[in-house]
């Protein structure tokens, strides 16, 4: 029997199933098309998706084409029962040519299987959260093959997301209720504070308050509106949401098109919409009727003991606030909460921070961080200006007053009176006049007596990476992987990576790539993911620990990288926060699992790339020979390697005078791990913030530093001031500051220098 084999393409193509999402007109319909579009593309007689319930532990039937649809909800199966169970129990596809006769097979004479010999069943995750099973029947025996099972898989993987919330939705049950109302001050004028994202902003505040709830104020005109006003702003926000989503797929490729499922899932949702109308009509107003459907979803979610479901009380505020807002506002084309506005937070997700750039937020205050946390990083990438200023009263504020944030010299004025406005302005305006349109940069860079320096670039978002080519960036030094992971509200899939990594691949060029795996926990925290209420997070399952203690995670990125980079002359992968050898080891041993692996099924990915460690550790340093040997390259990590050689919290402004990286145990520190890379030959970048910090700079170059990864904005200085240095003066002030005890001592050279 010929089969068509031009359906992967197709199925993993995102836009068809965005538009299943967006199209269907509830979750169960969503389900259905979805199991109708596989069999149709697979040429399976039977397609059908078992979701998982947690609460008894069983997967149900939900969706079923080409079984008996009487059978939806009734079909029940143990973790491990059955074929379909066998699949989510081992997370891994199980496909059986004769179905029946396999000793794991159960019968079911409801569904009316009997004609259907051949099954495949592909479980549906996202790391380590089980969603359900989607499996395809075909009555010819040994019917499907590994390339069935590859396509399954990728949509399975790309569904996930969508799948899950469907899930979730379908469990809601429990009641909410409505929190008490917030205070208000007035009495702040002029602060200062730490810059994180430099840029200036002037725009009325938006205080995002945790805890807090938005959804409580009730409005004059509450009475007056109507279902019909109701209807006309369900549809307005579905609107915006498509048109959202559209922006995001094109700016943030990474955060893929479906970020935005849940909202549309919600809004599918009949026990949610409907049950809205039907208070509508039994007498509540319109905007209370979203607040007692809201509230009720929010307390739901809000009493998981999951934290990838109570991330989703964010989408429901902010799906309700949408349907407020374009309740109370129907002149509004446009109604989005931190339109326009400056931010003021306690603290933020960096998927919160992705949500507000898609709003055009003009700006970002933050009561605690600092400016190596990676919320800060990720304004960066963003262009959005940052500052964060130690003062819990600015929570206070009312929302909606002006704010004036200065984030070039770092000053916040509340309220600001006429002629600094004005000032502000002729500033601002002298500023921008005096920016060159774009830098003059050379491909190569020098010191003043010609030596070659490297320079490559960070990359956090792949919107990025056009900025490092036009400065010429000589290729991406460091991309730090997790940001796709950071920024959304579930795991990215094997397949969704594979697309990235390609893309920075492919938009890179030429240029050498080194590619960062998985670097989360401490601040880089994933909203969805249960860090088990660390004490000392930092020091807690980080980095290159959460990847070994999660291995399915973690082998997911190294094959999409391996995949991804197939082809390519040279890829470097590179493991982050190594503390001795056998992690090394370990991760290394990993990668060779998951290329024996790609070989076995016979995948095209890369066969040897180059393996690396960044040094973020002091633990490194006294065998920093012994990793010099078996070792491919070095990248120092200074944000890290500063805050583990002093044990201060990167994060933490109570302790950051204590950050200092002038300290004589960092600099010798550093200058020890140049010497064992040197007498090795092995290459060695420094790409954390020091790298980019003309201060430390002369320092670096001083002890044998050649290399130097820095975020794109940054490229222009760097080089510019490196080509003013000499080497010859840069070991003297070296060695200079190398002999100093104290970092009073080394504080007083640097002055002088
Ligand atoms: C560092 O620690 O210096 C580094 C580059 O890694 P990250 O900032 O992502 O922790
Ligand atoms: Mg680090």
């Amino acid at each position: 029997m010929t089969k068509n084999r031009n359906h992967l393409n197709l199925l993993c193509n995102i836009s068809d199933l965005a538009n299943l999402l967006t199209g269907s007109t509830d979750i169960e319909s969503f389900l259905q098309q979805t199991v109708e579009l596989v069999s149709r593309h697979l040429e399976a007689q039977v397609c059908s998706i078992y979701l998982f319930d947690e609460q008894k532990e069983e997967l149900v039937l939900k969706a079923t084409i080409g079984l008996n649809p009487e059978a939806v909800g009734l079909i029940r199966l143990k973790v491990g029962e059955g074929l379909v169970g066998k699949a989510l129990d081992q997370l891994a596809p199980v496909n059986e040519g004769d179905a029946g006769r396999s000793p794991d097979f159960k019968y079911f004479a409801e569904a009316g299987e009997d004609p259907f010999a051949s099954l495949l069943a592909v479980p549906i995750h996202r790391g380590i959260e089980r969603i359900g099973v989607l499996v395809i029947q075909h009555e010819s025996k040994n019917y499907f093959d590994e390339i069935d099972v590859m396509t399954l898989r990728a949509l399975a993987a790309q569904l996930a997301g969508a799948i899950e919330n469907a899930n979730l939705l379908m469990d809601i049950h429990r009641m909410g209720k409505k929190p008490g109302p917030n205070g208000a001050r007035e009495t702040l004028r002029f602060l200062k504070a730490e810059i994180g994202s430099s840029g200036y902003a002037y725009a009325p505040a938006k205080i995002l308050n945790r805890g807090r709830d938005v959804l409580m104020e009730e409005g004059a005109r509450d009475a007056l509106l109507t279902l019909t006003d109701f209807h006309r702003a369900v549809r307005t926000t579905s609107d915006q949401l498509k048109a959202l989503q559209a922006r995001f797929a094109a700016r943030l490729p990474e955060s893929a098109s479906l970020i935005f499922s849940a909202h549309f899932m919600i809004l599918k949702d009949p026990q949610f919409i409907g049950k809205m109308i039907q208070l509508i009509q039994g007498g509540v107003s319109p905007p209370e009727a979203v607040r007692i459907m809201a509230l009720k979803y929010i307390a739901a979610f809000s009493a998981s003991s999951h934290a990838y479901i109570r991330e989703k009380v964010n989408d429901v505020e902010d799906l309700s606030r949408r349907l407020l807002t374009n309740l109370y506002r129907a002149d509004l084309k446009e109604s989005i909460i931190g339109e326009k506005r400056i931010i003021i937070a306690a603290d933020l997700y960096p998927s919160d921070i992705l949500k507000l750039a898609s709003e055009e937020v003009r700006g970002i205050i933050l009561v605690s961080g600092s400016i190596t946390s990676h919320v800060t990083i990720l304004s960066r990438s963003l262009q959005i200006p940052l500052l964060i200023a130690d003062c819990a009263e600015l929570l206070k504020l009312p929302d909606e007053t002006p704010v004036l944030m200065d984030a070039e010299i770092g000053s916040i004025y509340i309220k600001p009176a006429e002629d600094i406005i004005r000032q502000f302005q002729i500033r601002n305006d002298a500023r921008q006049k005096a920016k060159p349109l774009s830098p003059q940069m050379s491909p190569a860079t020098y010191t003043r007596d010609r030596m070659r320096i490297h320079l490559f670039t960070n990359i956090n978002l792949l919107s990025e990476l056009a900025t490092a080519r036009n400065l010429k960036a000589e290729g991406v030094g460091l991309y730090r992987t997790e940001f796709p992971f950071l920024i959304r509200s579930m795991f990215p899939s094997e397949e969704e990576q594979v697309g990235i990594y390609k893309r920075l691949i492919d938009e890179m060029g030429d240029g050498e790539i080194t590619i960062r795996t998985l670097d989360v926990g401490g601040d880089k925290v994933l909203s969805y993911y249960d860090a088990a209420g660390e004490a000392n997070p930092q020091l807690g399952l980080r980095s290159i620990r959460f990847s070994l203690k999660h291995p399915d995670i973690f082998q997911q990125q190294l094959r999409a990288i391996l995949r991804a980079s197939a082809g390519l002359k040279k890829i470097r992968i590179m493991f982050p926060m190594i503390s001795s050898l056998d992690d090394f080891f370990a991760a290394k041993e990993m990668l060779a699992v998951c290329s024996a692996d790609l070989d076995r099924r016979g995948i095209p990915h890369h066969q040897a790339p180059s393996v690396g460690m960044m040094i973020e550790l002091p633990s490194v340093v006294e065998i920093m020979d012994d990793f010099a040997k078996v070792v491919d390259f070095f990248s120092i990590g200074t944000n890290d390697f500063v805050q583990y050689m002093l044990a201060v919290d990167r994060t933490n402004t109570r302790v950051a005078e204590y950050y200092q990286p002038w300290h004589p145990a960092v600099l010798r520190g550093l200058a020890k791990i140049l010497a064992a890379a040197i007498k090795e030959g092995k290459d060695l970048t420094v790409c954390g913030e020091m790298g980019r910090d003309l201060d430390y700079i002369p320092f670096l170059l001083g002890i044998g530093v050649r290399r130097l990864s820095v975020d794109p904005q940054f490229l222009p200085s760097v080089q510019q001031w490196i080509s003013e240095l000499t080497v010859t003066e840069a070991e003297k002030f070296a060695a200079a500051v190398l002999a100093q005890p104290t970092i009073k001592g080394v504080l007083q050279i640097v002055e002088a220098a």
